[in-house]
């Protein structure tokens, strides 16, 4: 589940590997994943690639022939560059993008789902592609003051936090660590967030994320791994004991994801109803 620091770094380490490198060919083997036609792909073939920048969870492919490749991974999806191309029976391949000194840059899907998409577009288009143009304010390294952008929406902070036109780069794995900075419940609601809340939500998004970036710039060299450590301590770790106050951190469980979080630290010592956990109980 690739989120702001994932993306951040793979922006990073692959933006600097493939700056300067000649595009020689493209192909999109996943038929789905390519959204756009017009330029075709191939009109990428003899651009200079000048690096990969990073817009709340999406990428960006930059070049010197005025056409960028907006990517965004989904929840299984991959960004990676190898030293060869890839083989024709690798069906994770959706779209390659083959450097004339043999390297191939290559997005890539995991499982059965093809959610990962890619889209050439003219640079000049980039900003107004509905992907981008809806996007709230970056979730880092300076996201505005959140009480504005929170304090008048009634839902859950949960899945405020998480509407990428409200906040643009979190997700599912760091809205709880968030919350649980903030010590805050993942179901109270924007409209009840106090001026300090805000703020102390605003400081848990900032240095978690930064945190992330860091220890992903420490730890992780190109070839990127197929799953990257997620440095989370509260992210499934349901039944183990709060970092902070040793309580077992407890889960409410969706179709497909969960929460994860404190009940001492964000609830008043409340266990959330975990609907999946009474149906089994019944
Ligand atoms: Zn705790």
């Amino acid at each position: 589940m690739p989120e702001l620091p994932e993306v951040e770094i793979v922006a990073r380490l692959v933006g600097a590997a493939v700056a300067g490198a000649r595009v020689e060919s493209t192909l999109a083997p996943g038929v789905n994943a390519l959204k756009t036609f017009d330029p075709p792909l191939h009109a990428l073939d003899g651009a200079v690639l000048t690096g990969v920048s990073r817009r709340g969870k999406h990428l960006v492919v930059e070049s010197d022939a005025g056409l960028v490749l907006l990517i965004h991974l989904m929840s299984a999806g991959r960004l990676q560059l190898f030293d060869r191309r890839a083989g024709l029976r690798d069906r994770t391949s959706r779209v390659l993008v083959r450097l004339d000194d043999g390297r191939e840059l290559r997005l890539r899907e995991f499982g059965t789902k093809q959610a990962a998409w890619a889209k050439l577009l003219r640079a000049g288009e980039l900003e107004d592609d509905e992907a981008l143009a809806t996007l709230g304010p970056e979730a880092w390294p300076d996201p505005p003051p959140l009480l504005p952008l929170l304090g008048s929406q009634a839902r859950p902070l949960h899945s405020l936090l998480r509407d990428q036109r409200t906040i643009a780069g979190i997700g599912r794995s760091w809205v709880d660590e968030i919350l649980w900075e903030a010590r805050l419940s993942p179901y109270k609601r924007g409209t009840d967030l106090t001026a300090e809340e805000a703020e102390a939500l605003r400081a848990a998004i900032v240095g978690l994320l930064g945190e992330a970036i860091d220890v992903y710039e420490e730890t992780l060299r190109l070839p990127l791994p197929d799953r990257l450590p997620l440095p989370l301590k509260v992210h499934r770790h349901e039944g183990q004991p709060c970092p902070r106050c040793g309580t077992t951190l407890e889960a409410v469980h969706f179709e497909d994801y969960v929460i994860a979080y404190c009940p001492a630290c964000q609830t008043e010592g409340r266990v959330l109803k975990d609907r999946r956990l009474s149906r089994l109980l019944k």
